[in-house]
C-alpha cells in the first residue's frame, strides 16, 4: 500500500506522478456479476470471453452468383456449365456437384461440396440453363473459409475491455447469451461551502449556486457507476466528519468539492487527517489546486478544489483515471493532436496547463485552436464553449499567434 501522505505537503508533483501515485495505490474491485448481453454495452468485461464456434461455422459466399469447381475452369477459354440448382442463405443446396455443374448461389449461402469457388452474378452469360462463364474465371475466388473471422476456441475479447456496441455486436455473433462483469462501482459525493444554495431555491445576498454538484453528477454519468448526491454540507467540521465517515463505510469512493485548501472554513484537511489515509497534493497543474486523495478505512477519497473549472478538470486527469482503474480497465491516454494557435496566450512556467480552447479544422485538414475565452478557474462559460485542452508543458512561457501546440480534444469534438 502506498503511504499516500508521503509526499511533503508544499513539494508540486507533476500530473504523470500524481497518476503514476494513482496506479500503484488503487487494484480493480473484485466484485462480478452476470448479465445478460443486452444490458453490457459500457461494463467491463471481468475475464477473456472465447468463442465456442467458428465464424462462419460454414464456408459460405462472398457475392451473389454461381458456385462451381475450379478443375472446370479452362484455362483462357470461356467455358460452360450446366445450372443444376440453388443455394439460398439458410437453405442450401443439399446435392452436390458433378462435373460441369454449377449452381446459383446468394451472399451468405453454404458453398455446396465439390465447389470451391464463386463468380459474380455479373460477369456470366446465361443460355436457359447453360451458365457461360469468360475466359479470365478466377479460381477460389468469393469463398469465406470456416473460422475465417473468428476460429472455434480462440478468444473473442480480453478481459478488462469496456464493452461497445460493436463488442456487443462480436459477442452475439458468437452465440453468447450473457457475460461476466465487473459489478459497479458505488460513489457519492457532495458539495461544502456556506455560501452554496441549490439549484431550485431563491439566491439570498452572498450565495451562489452549487454548480459542482451538477457538473460532477454529470461527470458520473457511467455505466459502470451507482451514484448517490448527499447534497451541500455547511463549513461545519463536525457535520463534514460524520457524513464522511458514514458514507466511509458504504461507498467504494467519495468525491467532495470545496474547503480542500487552508483557509479558516477548509476543513476538509483537519477532518480528513483526524479520520483518514489521506494526503494532500500539489499538482503542478492549471486549472487545479491541492488536491486531497487516499482512502478512509476501504473508501478511495478524493477532495477537489471548489472552483467549477478546477472540479472539472481535476475529475478529468485525476479522478477519472482512478475510477477507470478501480472499476477494473486501464485508463487509456487521452488522444493529442498538434494544431497551429490562432490566439495568444499567457502563462508563467512552472505548471502544466490545460487552458480551454475551441478547435476547428480546415478543408485540407489542417487543425487550428483558439482561445474559449478567459481561462480563470472560475469562468465556466469559456469551458462550456471550449471543445479542447490546449495543453502548455510546465516550462512554457507562453504561445505567440501561429506557434504549434498540443491539444487534447474533448469527446464531443465538433
Ligand atoms: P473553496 O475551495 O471552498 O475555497 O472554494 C473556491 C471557490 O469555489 C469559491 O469561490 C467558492 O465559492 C467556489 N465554490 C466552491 N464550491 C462550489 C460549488 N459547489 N459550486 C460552485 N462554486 C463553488
Ligand atoms: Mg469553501
Amino acid at each position: 500500500m502506498v503511504d499516500y501522505c508521503s509526499i511533503e505537503e508544499n513539494k508540486l508533483i507533476s500530473i504523470k506522478q500524481a497518476l503514476h501515485l494513482i496506479k500503484q495505490s488503487i487494484s480493480a474491485i473484485e466484485g462480478i456479476e452476470r448479465i445478460v448481453l443486452r444490458q453490457a454495452q459500457g461494463r467491463i468485461l471481468s475475464s477473456p470471453v472465447f468463442s465456442s464456434i467458428n465464424i462462419p461455422s460454414d464456408r459460405n459466399s462472398a457475392m451473389d452468383g454461381y458456385a462451381f469447381s475450379s478443375a472446370d475452369i479452362l484455362k483462357n477459354q470461356s467455358f460452360t456449365l450446366s445450372l443444376v440448382g440453388t443455394s439460398w442463405a439458410g437453405k442450401p443446396y443439399t446435392g452436390k456437384l458433378n462435373n460441369n455443374e454449377c449452381v446459383r448461389i446468394f451472399t451468405g449461402a453454404v458453398i455446396p461440396d465439390n465447389a470451391d469457388s464463386v463468380i459474380m452474378q455479373e460477369l456470366i452469360e446465361t443460355d436457359g440453363q447453360k451458365i457461360i462463364f469468360p475466359a479470365n474465371t478466377v479460381a477460389k475466388e468469393n469463398i469465406r473459409e470456416i473460422g475465417g473471422d473468428i476460429k472455434q476456441n480462440t478468444e473473442l475479447l480480453p478481459a478488462h475491455k469496456k464493452l461497445t456496441a460493436v463488442d456487443i455486436g462480436l459477442l452475439a455473433s458468437a452465440g453468447i447469451y450473457d457475460v461476466a462483469v465487473k459489478r459497479k462501482l458505488n460513489i457519492t459525493f457532495f458539495s461544502t461551502g456556506d455560501e452554496l444554495c441549490s439549484i431550485g431555491q431563491p439566491l439570498k445576498t452572498g450565495q451562489i449556486y452549487d454548480s459542482n454538484r451538477y457538473t460532477l453528477n454529470g461527470l458520473l454519468n457511467d455505466e459502470n457507476f451507482n451514484i448517490i448526491d448527499l447534497g451541500v454540507i455547511t463549513d461545519d467540521k463536525q457535520r463534514i466528519k460524520s457524513t464522511l465517515l458514514a458514507a466511509a463505510k458504504t461507498y467504494d469512493a467519495i468525491i467532495t468539492s470545496g474547503g480542500a485548501s487552508v483557509g479558516d472554513a477548509d476543513y476538509i484537511k483537519e477532518v480528513l487527517d483526524e479520520c483518514g489515509d489521506v494526503g494532500f497534493w500539489k499538482i503542478a497543474i492549471k486549472p487545479g489546486k491541492p488536491l486531497a486523495f487516499g482512502k478512509i478505512n476501504h473508501c478511495y477519497f478524493f477532495g477537489l478544489p471548489g472552483n467549477p473549472v478546477s472540479v472539472i478538470t481535476t475529475f478529468q486527469k485525476i479522478v477519472s483515471p482512478a475510477l477507470q482503474q478501480l472499476s477494473g480497465i486501464s485508463a487509456n491516454k487521452p488522444l493529442s493532436l498538434s494544431a497551429i494557435c490562432k490566439s495568444e496566450l499567457k502563462k508563467q512556467k512552472g505548471r502544466q496547463e490545460y487552458q480551454r480552447g475551441i478547435l476547428t479544422q480546415d478543408e485540407q485538414g489542417q487543425l487550428f485552436v483558439k482561445s474559449a475565452g478567459k481561462q480563470g478557474s472560475n469562468i465556466m462559460s469559456a469551458m462550456s464553449r471550449a471543445n479542447c485542452y490546449i495543453v502548455l508543458p510546465v516550462d512554457s512561457e507562453g504561445v505567440l499567434v501561429g506557434q504549434k501546440v498540443l491539444i487534447e480534444p474533448f469527446d464531443t469534438f465538433l
